[in-house]
């Protein structure tokens, strides 16, 4: 698996994963925000629909008080006109705002009623008939009939009182299938005499039993008819106890859905508890969001619930809504993340491939390959050295290929001079030395004259140069063999500069040697070492005619030994440098150089496993750099 592929696998996931829990974190966010508005909302309109009750609840005494003070009533209760009492108490009953109206006397007996004709049950126990009682001034709210009352009030109510109970899995289970009490919102009004003494009792009310133009009105009062989808939004329900007896939900063949009953947490909460409650629940074939409040009578007993509920749905499809432009948000922003992340890669691995592909090419011996491309920060930086250490290498490599091909002529021109030098010297060594013989026993003749004399030692003196030259070329092809022993490069040094005070041509030149203590030893011939050192130290001799300073210096490590012989004389010229080391190359005047001590030098310190090199400036002088392999060990 490339580095490049781990990358961005790694930072996709990472990418894919922040989003994913970004989107998730605030969809949870988003929907308990949403929850709370919406709770807020549902409590509001049940604070709404609580007023709208109440209102109700007041409209009833409104309406009783304004009766209680007809003066034709109070001459009718002054001259106990029973038949008056009832034909004035079945008008006011006929009126729709209310079911029923009753007459009582100051002690609370029923003298008339408006649906029925039954009179003188005591109705003193009644929660508003004991408040006014106690007060003297009108009370009203919402009380609990049982049959017996609504019998009494009248057959119709009684009837309409009657639900059947709908048993349900979340409600408290019941053994009673038929519920006939009533839940009703009634107000008593005491009747005064002129002296302010009661002198009876209006008592009227409605029973809310299957009442729905009162929860219908509720419902339009507070949700003003707002629809979702052709669905009215928002439900109302009257409870007695925990039965629904008065509701705007419907069932699914359209009736209204009383006879259900609370569940039982509901039940706890608000009729236990008192409190009020607000959740999603799902309300006989829909989710609702809802809220729940206690309905107290007169005394503060609980003794019912009133409901709102606000359909889920509309709320729901605004979160999906919100939601989902979210989703494509954080979609959007993933997509550019990763295109942005493919694009930065390929920006940034780019340079990396060029690297590689260069390597390649320098691999395979192509030095002229470069990187070539220049990003901006350390990419380009890492380009540029890496172009640059091509650039070296590339250099380095002409360097060597050049000084190792001028290696190789060197050492083929000296092998094939060497052989031809060996064989012309032993041919020449031979005779020279009979010419030398007899030009020598020929200077003993007594009959000779100066000129003749004068000519042989001519001879002598060509035929003996004539044998160093030989020699020379005998010492250059190696004829006489080496004898190799361990040895310290000082003494060599030191025994050269003694012998080499002594030769008149070293008079005027001043000698130095600067050795290094604790030099490595090296395994060598001593003679030929010191031919070298001779050599050397001739041609320096010789560059410095009018004198000057030779000095021989050592140093070295332990893996080698390096002698340097340095002179202030005349210098090589540039062009010469590369030809000093052939054989038979001289800048000397004819017969005073052979051109074959620096070749036979040349050849000892290769032989010695070491090297020769030189550094030369004309006009200041050379030094001359041998360097040799200590001995292992
Ligand atoms: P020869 O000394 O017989 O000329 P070498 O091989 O010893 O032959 O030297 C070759 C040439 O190198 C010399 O002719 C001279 O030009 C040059 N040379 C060698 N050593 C030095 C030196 N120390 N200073 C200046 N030139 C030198």
């Amino acid at each position: 698996m490339s580095i490049r592929f781990r990358l961005t696998i790694a930072a996709i996931a990472v990418i894919l994963v922040a989003n994913s829990l970004l989107w998730f974190i605030a969809l949870q966010y988003l929907g308990q925000v949403w929850m709370g508005e919406v709770q807020t909302r549902v409590r509001r309109n049940l604070n709404s629909a609580r007023a709208a009750y109440d209102n109700h609840v007041e409209i009833i005494g409104a309406y009783l008080q304004a009766t209680a003070h007809d003066k034709a009533l109070a001459a009718a209760v002054r001259a106990d006109d029973r038949a008056a009492l009832q034909s004035m108490l079945r008008e006011l009953g006929k009126s729709k705002t209310m079911d029923f109206v009753s007459l009582l006397d100051a002690t609370g007996k029923v003298i008339c009623r408006s649906g029925s004709g039954r009179t003188g049950d005591d109705l003193s126990a009644d929660p508003l008939v004991a408040e006014v009682l106690r007060r003297r001034k009108s009370v009203e709210g919402t009380v609990v009939f049982s049959r017996e009352r609504l019998l009494a009030a009248g057959p119709r109510l009684a009837e309409r009182a009657l639900i059947t109970i709908v048993p349900t899995e979340a409600a408290r289970p019941t053994s009673d299938l038929l519920s006939t009490a009533g839940m009703v919102t009634a107000a008593a009004v005491p009747v005064l005499d002129e002296r302010g003494r009661t002198t009876a009792i209006l008592y009227g009310g409605d029973l809310l039993n299957r009442r729905y133009e009162i929860v219908d009105a509720l419902k339009e009062q507070v949700f003003r008819g707002e629809v979702y989808k052709g669905k009215e939004i928002g439900t109302v329900t009257i409870f007695m106890g925990n039965l629904r007896v008065s509701t705007n939900v419907t069932r699914k063949d359209g009736g209204r859905a009383v006879g259900t009953q609370l569940s039982e947490a509901v039940s706890e909460a608000v009729l236990e508890h008192g409190e009020i409650w607000a959740a999603p629940a799902f309300v006989v074939n829909d989710w609702y969001i809802t809220a729940y409040e206690p309905i107290h009578d007169p005394a503060g007993k609980i003794i019912g619930a009133l409901y709102v509920g606000l359909l889920r749905a509309p709320f729901a499809h605004q979160l999906t809504v919100i939601s989902t432009v979210f989703l494509a948000l954080v979609g959007g922003a993933t997509f550019a993340s990763l295109v942005m992340l493919l694009l930065v890669n390929e920006r940034v691995l780019r340079p990396i491939r060029s690297v590689v592909s260069m390597a390649q090419k320098v691999i395979g011996g192509d030095m002229t390959a470069r990187v070539g491309v220049r990003p901006a920060g350390e990419m380009g930086t890492l380009c540029r050295a890496v172009d640059s250490m091509a650039q070296a290498v590339a250099e380095r490599e002409e360097l060597l290929t050049q000084a190792t091909r001028q290696q190789i002529r060197r050492s083929e021109q000296l092998a094939s001079v060497g052989r031809l030098a060996a064989g012309v010297a032993h041919e020449i060594n031979n005779p020279l030395t009979g010419v030398l013989v007899f030009a020598d026993l020929m200077r003993e003749k007594e009959n000779m004259d100066d000129q003749d004399r004068e000519d042989l030692e001519v001879i002598v003196r060509e035929t003996k140069r004539a044998r160093e030259i030989v020699r020379g070329l005998l010492d250059y092809a190696r004829e006489t063999p080496s004898i190799k022993v361990s040895l310290n490069v000082n003494d060599v040094v030191r025994q050269t500069m003694q012998l080499l005070g002594k030769r008149e041509a070293f008079q005027q030149v001043n000698l130095v040697k600067a050795l290094a203590d604790n030099l490595s030893l090296v395994g060598g011939d001593r003679n030929q070492l010191q031919q070298v050192l001779v050599n050397l130290s001739l041609n320096a001799c010789e560059a410095m005619s009018d004198g000057g300073t030779l000095m021989i210096a050592t140093s070295g490590t332990n893996d080698q030994v390096v002698i340097e012989v340095t002179d202030t004389g005349c210098g090589i010229k540039p062009e010469h440098l590369d030809k000093i080391f052939e054989p038979f190359f001289t800048t000397k005047a004819v017969g005073k150089g052979t051109g074959l001590g620096l070749s036979v030098t040349y050849g000892i310190v290769q032989q010695h496993g070491g090297t020769l090199e030189v550094e030369s400036a004309v006009g200041k002088g050379t030094t001359f750099i041998i360097t040799l392999p200590a001995e292992k060990g």
